[in-house]
């Protein structure tokens, strides 16, 4: 079956929709220097997203480090938890790479992710010592988890994660293409009264941490749109 990939495209400022086979190669990813079925990893979704700018970014990594690096997760759903903190993840911003490199290779590969300087953050050795996790998310960051702030006129990849969540919990009028409009805004403000915050359609710190720690580990659910 086919995976639907969403890519925002950071360029233009818009997204883009791809149907591919788990061997295809990532949309802006470089030939076949990561797959789709690399990014998705350990995730069941049939839908992913990511944005242009973690492909480009890739694709300085790759090209400088000269040989093929492995990627066995990069994208997982907001539903599907199991990455603690980690939440860039849910964005697509985010890379776990390097499983199989050596100790020695892995270190190498940080210090080159550092150097290139397009990664916003290249997690240290002491917290994931057996994988190289990097991201590209935007900033600035809405609060400590890590998502920005999101209103009506939003087009990037943590309004796809907003619309998921809020699909997953049952508030359905959100769609699944990465465009915060009306239909986003009506389901966010549903949600907010709903939970006593405060109602104004705008995704900030409090309504992630909400949503997040709602909709962390609840699995696929009949009202998740896939
Ligand atoms: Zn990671």
């Amino acid at each position: 079956m086919a995976t639907k990939v969403l890519v925002y495209n950071d360029d233009n400022n818009e997204m883009e929709a791809y149907y591919l086979e788990e061997s295809d190669t990532m949309p802006h990813a470089t030939e076949g220097s990561l797959t789709v079925g690399e990014f998705r990893g350990s995730s069941n979704s049939p839908t992913i997203w990511t944005n242009k700018s973690l492909m480009d970014c890739w694709n300085t990594l790759r090209e400088q480090w000269g040989s093929p690096i492995e990627v066995r997760y990069a994208f997982k759903r907001i539903w599907e938890g199991g990455h603690g903190a980690q939440s860039q993840h849910y964005a697509g911003t985010a890379m776990d790479m390097a499983q199989s490199f050596t100790n020695e290779q892995r270190d190498a590969l940080r210090i080159l992710a550092e150097q290139i300087g397009c990664f916003v953050y290249v997690e240290p050795a002491y917290l994931t010592p057996t994988w190289v996790h990097v991201d590209r998310r935007m900033t600035p960051s809405a609060c400590a988890a890590g998502y920005i702030m999101v209103a009506e006129g939003s087009i990037n990849t943590y309004v796809l994660v907003l619309q998921d969540a809020l699909n997953t919990l049952g508030f359905t009028g959100a769609g699944l293409d990465g465009v915060f409009g009306v239909g986003t805004k009506n389901a966010l403000i549903d949600y907010q009264e709903s939970r006593g915050l405060i109602p104004d359609g705008i995704a900030g710190c409090q309504t992630w941490t909400y949503l997040t720690s709602e909709v962390k580990g609840t699995g696929s659910t009949d009202t998740t749109i896939l």
